[in-house]
């Protein structure tokens, strides 16, 4: 399987067509954003990190039967992936408030937000990601009422099955985004699950261990992945309570 040609860079990550028109070639590149794009940096390695994890992730989610775009791992920071045709959606779930929610509602950061909250916004840099509700996506024909429930169903199933996971690790999922595609008739989850996605906090210190350690200049940001990276990969710390 060879890359083609480049067909979409986007902020961190660049997909390019193959020699096999059901298959792209993602790769995770270390340039790293926030605030709509106003900050960016390279971080040699940070693409590494997001692709190891993020492939991980998704071998995880399909061993729950949870169906994902990621086929395998060329090269350290390059995967193959199907080719999915995109529903242009942000589906952020919230187990704790935290970020724009906390800046746009009466919530305070760090409620418990049960059942998880599943906000969706409109993916499009040019008009700044706007939050839809379900009359909007339907008036835009961005899914069907049955794609959405699926999206959300599916949103939640991964949720579970991350936070468990993560919580055996010590690690408080918070939030995070995920992007749904159609391949073959089938609803399957594609982009990536990193920590550029997903909002993690230490469950014993409550320190940052993603993103937002770039957005806020909260420490190290090659440090924090790396040792997020590392936590993901190892056996859990303890058994859950539940
Ligand atoms: P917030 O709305 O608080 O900024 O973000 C909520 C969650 O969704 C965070 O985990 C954040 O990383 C993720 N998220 C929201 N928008 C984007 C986006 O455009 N790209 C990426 N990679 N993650 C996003």
């Amino acid at each position: 399987m060879r890359p083609i040609d480049l067909l979409y860079a986007g902020k961190a990550k660049s997909v390019y067509r193959t020699d096999d028109p059901d298959v792209y070639i993602v790769k995770f590149r270390d340039d790293i954003t926030a605030f709509d794009g106003e900050k960016k940096d390279t971080l040699g390695g940070k693409g590494r990190y997001n692709a190891e994890v993020s492939s991980f992730l998704f071998d995880y989610l399909e061993g729950h039967g949870i169906a994902t775009h990621y086929i395998k791992t060329l090269e350290p920071a390059t995967i193959a992936v199907r080719r999915l045709e995109m529903f242009p959606l942000e589906v952020i779930v919230r187990n704790i408030a935290a970020g724009s929610l906390v800046r746009s509602y009466p919530f305070c950061e760090g409620d418990l937000l049960d059942p998880p909250v599943i906000i969706i916004d409109y993916k499009s840099d040019a008009l700044h990601d706007p939050m839809l509700n379900d009359d909007l996506i339907y008036a835009l024909e961005l899914a069907t009422p049955e794609e959405l429930d699926q999206i959300k169903a599916m949103a939640l199933a991964i949720n579970e099955v991350l936070q468990e996971y993560l919580d055996e690790r010590d690690i408080i999922l918070v939030d995070f985004k995920l992007e749904f595609g159609h391949h073959d008739g089938e609803i399957v989850v594609g982009d990536e699950i990193s920590m550029d996605s997903m909002r993690l906090w230490d469950k014993e210190t409550g320190a940052s261990l993603d993103k937002d350690v770039y957005r806020f200049d909260k420490g190290d940001v090659l440090e924090t992945y790396a040792s997020v990276a590392e936590r993901i990969f190892s056996p859990p710390r303890r058994e859950t309570l539940s």
